[in-house]
């Protein structure tokens, strides 16, 4: 009688085709890595539990950001150490999905520690798989949170030292004594016995999301032969003689069996959409007539902003009148904005998106109009401008004008102007009167019902709409 002893789990993609090059059948992952026995270990479950066709995945930043090249689930990739927050969403907004992430030990225990705490805490109804092997192995092999004391790594070549890097952190040891995860458990890779309870340990956690009871987490202690520098048959020694040792193996905290279900809801609790539409005034809003149509010319439809200066200019406030007036206006618009650190004097910017049709996505990567209020912005943004667009630059700032000659350029000397008006902060309004006066994109009238939405300070109002109309001015005398 034939019997079938090795088979690829249904939940793994036939073949690769997300994974780049010509190799569709073989992982990424290097031979003797434990990600490729956990997948595995993931993938029958999910079969076998019947979970493939509800699951997403969540692969985090580290060797197994490509986790998504192999599982036939729904997959997401997130930020580096963001995997629980973006689970937490998901499971909330999506309450009958069982919402899985994947973890490193950089991942989880180094930049995403805070995120994986709070979710535990909340007690998150999502399963977490912690893959510790002690260092970052994709990177390079530095000093992870979870090295061993005495562990020479690129980053502690004479070994760690707790008087200096302090003591390896213990997931599980700390999760668990929190009230409100339900399944805590670690174990290892280290040989058949282990596996075979980590296979336990997997369908564990995920009969617990399964069941309605709450926060699971398995931490799986893993080799990396390749960060460890030792033959896989070592390294998976060094798993079972080292690891073990100083990450003890076992159940942390199980209280799957007292306690009583709990699904969540969609929405959970929170109010019907009409309802939070009367909180937050929308309706007021919505009841309000349209302000008539503008009909810029075809080359100023549609447009798509990129407004950039230094912090302090009122960049993002420009932008987020413009969409406001834009809204009025009756087009679709988005608003994001991007700055770095510093509150003054570091760069800003942010993309505005004015559309007839809905908005696929914020980022404007190439704009078709461009208003640079200093001259590095210029410099950076100008050859990012479509042909035929219009670069609109701060002209009193900027002693080097574009040097494109396939666009349009309007030069705007916005911070004299603001500063005759009596304050160089309403820069920012002159520049956006002048772009509406020389595009028509939205109207005047739009733009002052935008001007006490968008600006904090109520008493800059009338100084704003001098400054408005200032730039408007200025645009008109440049057209005679
Ligand atoms: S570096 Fe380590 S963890 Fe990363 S794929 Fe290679 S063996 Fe696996």
């Amino acid at each position: 009688m034939a019997v079938e002893v090795l088979k690829k789990p249904r939940t793994f993609y036939d073949s690769y085709q997300r994974k780049p090059g010509t190799d569709k059948i073989t992982t990424h992952y290097c031979p003797g890595c434990g990600h490729g026995n956990l997948h595995k270990l993931i993938a029958e479950a999910l079969d076998e539990m019947g979970l493939s066709d509800r699951t997403i995945f969540i692969s985090p930043v580290g060797c197994s950001v490509f986790a998504y090249y192999y599982f036939d689930v729904g997959n997401v990739q997130v930020a580096h150490g963001r995997a629980p927050a973006a689970a937490t969403g998901i499971k909330r907004a999506h309450p009958d999905k069982i919402v899985i992430t994947y973890q490193g030990d950089g991942d989880l225990a180094a930049i995403g520690w805070n995120n994986v705490f709070h979710a535990a805490n909340r007690g998150e109804h999502i399963t977490v798989f912690f893959v510790n092997n002690a260092i970052y192995g994709m990177t390079g092999s530095q000093m992870a949170p979870t090295s061993l004391v005495g562990q020479k790594t690129m980053t502690s070549p004479r070994g760690r030292d707790p008087r200096n890097e302090g003591y390896p952190i213990k997931v599980c040891e700390i999760l668990s004594v929190l009230e409100s995860p339900a399944y805590i458990e670690r174990v290892s890779l280290a040989d058949t016995k282990s596996i075979n309870q980590t296979r336990k340990a997997v369908r564990k956690a995920l009969q617990c999301q399964v069941d309605g009871k709450g926060f699971s987490l398995v931490e799986v202690l893993s080799p990396c032969p390749t960060g460890w520098r030792m033959e896989p048959r070592d390294a998976k020694r060094w798993v079972a003689d080292v690891l073990t040792q100083n990450f003890k193996l076992g159940v942390f905290k199980d209280v799957t069996s007292e306690r009583a279900p709990y699904f969540f809801k969609d929405p959970d609790g929170a109010p019907p959409f009409d309802e939070i539409k009367r909180i937050l005034g929308w309706e007021e809003k919505e009841k309000e007539s349209p302000l008539p149509k503008v009909f810029p010319s075809p080359e100023n439809r549609n447009p798509q902003f990129k407004i950039a200066g230094f912090g302090g200019q009122g960049i993002l406030v420009l932008g987020l009148v413009l969409a406001e007036a834009g809204m009025r206006q009756g087009y679709q618009v988005s608003w994001l904005p991007s700055y770095g650190p510093e509150m003054r004097g570091g760069t800003a910017n942010c993309h505005v998106i004015l559309s007839d049709s809905k908005v696929g996505s914020p980022l404007v990567s190439r704009p078709t109009v461009l208003i640079a209020q200093n001259r590095p912005s210029l410099e950076k943004f100008e050859s990012d401008v479509v042909p035929g667009g219009l670069i609109l630059y701060e002209s009193s700032l900027i002693d080097r004008p574009p040097q494109r000659s396939d666009v349009r350029v309007l030069p705007v000397p916005a911070a004299k102007l603001a500063d005759d008006l009596g304050d160089t902060r309403v820069s920012n309004m002159v520049a956006l009167g002048a772009l509406i006066e020389y595009t028509c994109v939205v109207s005047k009238e739009a733009v002052l019902q935008a001007i006490p939405i968008s600006v904090p300070r109520k008493d800059f109002y009338e100084l704003n709409r001098k400054a408005l109309e200032t730039g408007m001015e200025y645009a008109r005398s440049l057209k005679k």
